[in-house]
């Protein structure tokens, strides 16, 4: 009767071993990070917001890619970048399957009730682009906008949504594809951030930025709230690089110095 008492207890032992294993999909790190992948730090984008993402062949390249390889190379990780619609970066942190999202992502309040944010990498505004003979000037004009295009579930689309009304809002899952939607006439405006904002202008005529600041934000890495040891981990690397002036020559290299913000 022991022997069996005995072998039930190992057997249930064994099991919940097993189960522990099984329910775990992280990875675990000679130095001690869980990241989704062994040996990987993830990070998932949306490859379409140049200059901090965006494709040059098949390669995903720009301000977030660099600073991400960065950071991975400090960790001692392999980045892998999983495109994706902007809409989708958070869930993918959330459901693990990604370790980090980083895709000009502003912190904000709602954001964090998910996610944690990494410290502050660099500053963005939200930016108004009009035709050039447009009659919107300010962003209080926008209130005179039949349709303002934004990309969808970005702090462009939630702000003019509340400031206008969702009625003259028109979301669109790529930042070039609301500024075609203006191109075409299909909208009096789009609000988007100012560094993608530059380079749409730059690639089509007859568009401007209006020289106002709609709002001002703070960009950040989103982290599961699970895996505070890898926001940590990334937080010094930031810093480290923030301090060696890597940060800087990254943003520097994408963003002309006289235009910096
Ligand atoms: N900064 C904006 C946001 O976080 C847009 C980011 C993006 O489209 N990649 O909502």
């Amino acid at each position: 009767m022991k022997k069996l008492i005995a072998l039930v207890l190992v057997m249930a032992m064994l099991m919940s071993l097993s189960a522990c294993g099984s329910s775990s999909n992280e990875g675990s790190n000679p130095n001690g990070l869980k990241t989704v992948k062994s040996g990987t730090l993830t990070m998932g984008t949306n490859a379409y917001f140049p200059p901090y993402e965006y494709y040059e062949g098949d390669k995903i390249v720009g301000i977030d890619a660099e600073i991400a390889q960065a950071v991975a190379d400090k960790l001692g990780l392999e980045l892998k970048i999983e495109d994706m619609e902007f809409d989708s970066i958070i869930t993918a942190v959330t459901t693990g399957k990604v370790d980090m999202g980083l895709a000009g992502m502003t912190v904000t309040e709602e954001r964090k009730q998910n996610v944690n944010f990494s410290d502050s990498y660099a500053t963005g505004v939200q930016a108004i682009i009009v035709k050039e003979d447009s009659p919107i000037k300010t962003a209080d004009d926008l209130a005179n906008a039949k349709m303002i295009a934004v990309q969808l579930g970005t702090t462009g689309d939630i702000y003019c949504k509340d400031d206008f009304g969702e009625d003259h809002v028109d979301e669109y899952n790529r930042g070039n594809d609301a500024v075609m939607a203006l191109v075409s006439d299909k909208v009096d405006a789009v609000v988007i951030d100012n560094e993608p904002a530059k380079s749409y202008v730059a690639a089509n005529e007859g568009l401007k930025i209006l020289d106002t600041e709609y709002v001002k934000e703070e960009y950040a890495a989103a982290i599961s709230k699970d895996n505070d040891g890898l926001r940590e981990a990334i937080n010094k690397a930031l810093s480290e690089l923030k301090a060696d002036g890597t940060l800087d020559k990254i943003i520097n290299k994408y963003v002309k110095a006289d235009e910096a913000e």
